[in-house]
């Protein structure tokens, strides 16, 4: 029998604003433990919250962006239970007026023959909630530290529909998810830190039946490729029960990424009962108009817009579209590449391969690049003239980086300038032929591979620096006759 996986996301990011959801306490990262605590957040009696409107803007923001439906009027819940990092022993977030409805994310999905197909992601929801404290228990010996600097940190929970099919698509989805969020610089989305986190509800069902089966959630999911890796693990061990006649119990696992496996946290019995109310200190409001449509009017081109204008535009490759506008930056750069009128399909192969490569390598984030766009540009210029060659282009752009001189004063001055002298080169091909009778022989018997070795001896001669289009032409000539 085959089988469909269903799945659905819940993403928790964290809005980037100074301070909290009802207090003005800080929100920054990394402080002393509760150094960023008031009455408010500490839930004292008689301590009022105060909803913080950036937060609010930015939720509104996040909503549009994802094509949700923006509440006219909505209000704050309290969702009770008792843990030691909840100080009121309730959350306040927003049970059934939640700041953005219905909603939708057109994803491109990659699919196994390389092809992507367009795919639509229901969002039943984006609502306003805050953070929770964080317990930390490494380390001490008698007991926990509770630091409640997060508590009342705000968050936008963006619940998915179950339209979800595969682990890759959840993948493809996040990343998506991720990257509008960026562009509208709601949050950093940074897992590391935690603005960012995930947890996946996943079943199968036999294909052709409309019946959703029954759902586990995992939690515990540090990054997208822990969605993924855990997503797929869930879908084999529920196919794997179900033909072994085993009922998939609901309920809540843990993904343990030393052990590739999720492991039973808790059953259905044991899920809370949260006992939603309106939270009376927080009265029900209505949203002007003019504010969600101020909003609307600050949201930028989104990724997959941008991604299909450089297609249209520059003749991109979809894979290679995509990439560049999965951040924002990226994407910038490229266009300031390409707006000094190098060629498109270099400047985003440079951008994509040598670019990244050389920034990885140094731990250095795009907007840190020590070569700017354009100079980028300036290095391709050098390629589509002819005067440098890739190989030595490869060169000059390591040299860039270090140095921070342009690409033309590089080549000048460590004359790299390209050897297009067609005597000169014919020179240096004859002598590698002389030296390399083996490969020669291997070429004429057929093997077009041996062609590489007599190439790589030419190159050595010149200095890397002969035009490899006139080193072949003249090669395959000579041994022609
Ligand atoms: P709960 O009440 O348990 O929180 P919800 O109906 O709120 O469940 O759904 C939570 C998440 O689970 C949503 O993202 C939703 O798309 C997803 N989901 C719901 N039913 C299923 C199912 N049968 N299989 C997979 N995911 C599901
Ligand atoms: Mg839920
Ligand atoms: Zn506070």
């Amino acid at each position: 029998m085959t089988y469909e996986p269903v799945i659905g996301l819940e993403v928790h990011v964290q809005l980037k604003t100074k301070s909290k959801l009802f207090c003005a306490c800080s929100t920054e990262f990394g402080a002393e433990g509760n150094a960023h605590t008031c009455p408010v957040c500490l839930g004292w009696p008689g301590s009022l919250p105060v909803v913080n409107e950036q937060a609010l803007k930015l939720g509104i923001k996040a909503g549009l962006a994802l094509n949700c439906k923006v509440a006219e009027r909505l209000k704050f819940d309290r969702k009770n239970y008792f843990y030691p990092d909840l100080p009121k022993a309730y959350q306040i977030s927003q049970y059934d007026m939640p700041v953005n409805g219905r909603g939708e994310v057109l994803i491109e999905t990659k699919m196994p023959d390389g092809k992507f197909v367009e795919k639509k992601i229901g969002i039943t929801r984006a609502h306003l909630e805050e953070d929770a404290g964080k317990l930390l228990h490494e380390g001490i010996v008698d007991g926990s530290l509770v630091d409640y600097n997060r508590g009342g940190v705000p968050l936008l929970e963006i619940v998915s529909e179950p339209d979800i099919r595969s682990a890759q698509e959840a993948y493809d989805y996040l990343t998506a998810l991720k990257a509008i969020l960026q562009y509208v610089e709601v949050s950093d989305c940074d897992m590391e830190k935690g603005s960012l986190r995930c947890d996946a509800n996943v079943s199968v069902r036999p294909a052709g039946q409309e019946k959703f089966g029954t759902k586990v959630e995992i939690k515990n999911l540090n990054s997208f490729k822990m969605v993924q890796k855990a997503i797929q693990y869930e879908i084999e061990r529920q196919i794997a029960a179900i033909e072994d006649g085993e009922a998939i119990v609901q309920e809540t696992r843990l993904w343990n990424d030393t052990k590739s496996a999720t492991f039973s946290m808790r059953s259905k019995e044991e899920a809370h009962d949260y006992r939603y109310f309106p939270d009376p200190d927080l009265v029900a409001f209505t949203l002007s108009r003019e504010l969600v449509d101020g909003i609307k009017k600050t949201l930028p081109e989104l990724p997959l817009a941008k991604a299909r204008r450089f297609i249209k535009e520059f003749g991109l490759s979809e894979y290679d579209a995509y990439t560049l506008t999965e951040d924002k930056k990226l994407a910038d750069y490229f266009e300031g590449c390409v707006k000094e009128g190098v060629s498109a399909k270099l400047a985003s192969n440079w951008t994509l391969t040598e670019l990244l490569a050389v920034l990885n390598e140094k731990k250095l984030s795009i907007e840190a690049s020590p070569v700017p766009s354009q100079k980028l540009a300036g290095l391709i210029r050098l390629i589509e003239q002819g005067t440098i060659n890739g190989k030595i282009a490869k060169d000059v752009l390591g040299e860039m980086f270090t140095s921070g001189k342009t690409a033309d004063v590089i080549v000048k001055e460590k004359g790299l300038v390209q050897v297009s002298d067609t005597g000169l080169i014919e020179k240096a091909v004859e002598k590698a032929i002389a030296a390399n009778p083996n490969a020669v022989a291997e070429f004429k018997a057929g093997k077009q591979k041996a062609l590489g070795a007599i190439v790589g001896a030419v190159m050595k001669e010149t200095g890397g620096k002969a035009n490899p289009k006139i080193v072949n032409e003249i090669l395959q000539k000579k041994l022609q006759n």
